[in-house]
């Protein structure tokens, strides 16, 4: 009994967390109002009480009037602004601990989500999937050839085309140096490939200009499937061996994982197909 009056008064009266200004101003006030009650209830025992021992300085109605008028407004007021403060401090450290959040799982370079946060997403859909593995080829070369600050644009150019080839279709990210990787549960497996396909067309297409300079580069992607349970590491060894395999091929194509099991490649209604591209 003790104890479940003390948990449901620790209830009512901490603060919580708060989503909006609004908020703290609406539970300050409803704080501030249990508040005075309460004060307001203890003044009015410990008044009956005096009385009933003869301790009372004053008349009982002299008491009572001096307890209904100070009582609630004082205990009204500075709760009001205890809470209101208090409540004020919770929602910046709230906010601040979004964007921390949200930072932590940022690329900073190119805005895109980073490794972190597409280890995370990918782990957390228990449905099957697609994931692909993009690098920049040769990106050494851009970077020795017109410098590290051209390599970052093309790094963010190709980002954005990304982002842009998927769209809301798939989850994008930038999980290492010059490499991407995508994924989605929406699309069929062929689907997916096939944006991968048009993302490494466009991206063949696409002119970055650094300091009058033109700079061009081509992308290699490797393409596996997964299964509800199967958690990025695994999928990513296959889709990095397709990927390796794009590489070895020539560069500038995407491949899809020829590991993916027969089983596999049935739920995703699809036959074993030769490489996608290239041009
Ligand atoms: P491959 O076609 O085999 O992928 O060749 P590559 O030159 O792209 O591969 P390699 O792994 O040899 O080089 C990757 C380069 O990417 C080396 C590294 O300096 C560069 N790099 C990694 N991260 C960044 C970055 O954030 N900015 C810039 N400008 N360069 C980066
Ligand atoms: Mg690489
Ligand atoms: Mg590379």
């Amino acid at each position: 009994m003790v104890g479940r009056t003390r948990d449901w008064i620790i209830r009512q009266l901490t603060l919580g967390e708060f989503d909006s200004h609004r908020h703290v101003w609406g539970k300050a006030l409803v704080m501030a109002c249990k508040i005075a009650v309460i004060a307001y209830g203890i003044n009015l025992v410990a008044h009956w009480v005096m009385y009933v021992f003869d301790l009372l300085p004053y008349t009982l109605w002299a008491g009572l009037i001096a307890a209904t008028v100070l009582t609630p407004t004082i205990a009204f007021s500075v709760a009001f602004v205890v809470y209101a403060v208090l409540g004020f401090a919770i929602y910046d450290l709230g906010v601040s601990r979004a964007e921390l959040e949200l930072l932590s799982r940022t690329d900073v370079l190119s805005g895109l989500p980073n490794r972190r946060a597409f280890l995370e997403r990918f782990n957390d859909c228990h449905v099957d999937k697609s994931l692909m593995v993009i690098d920049i080829d040769r990106f050494k070369l851009v970077n020795d050839r017109y410098g590290h600050a051209a390599g970052d644009e093309v790094i963010v150019a190709v980002a954005d085309m990304l982002s842009a080839v998927f769209g809301d279709k798939g989850f994008c990210a930038r999980i290492g140096g010059e490499e991407f990787a995508a994924f989605s549960s929406e699309l069929s497996f062929a689907e997916f490939a096939a944006l991968g396909e048009v993302a490494r067309q466009r991206v063949a297409r696409m002119r970055t200009t650094v300091d009058d300079e033109t700079v061009r580069v081509t992308i290699s992607g490797g393409v596996t499937r997964a299964l509800a349970d199967q958690k990025f590491r695994e999928t990513f060894s296959r889709a990095d061996k397709a990927l390796y395999d794009a590489k070895e091929g020539g560069r500038n194509r995407i491949v899809l994982s020829y590991d993916t099991a027969p089983p596999l490649r049935q739920a995703a209604g699809i036959e074993p197909v030769a490489k996608v591209s290239p041009t």
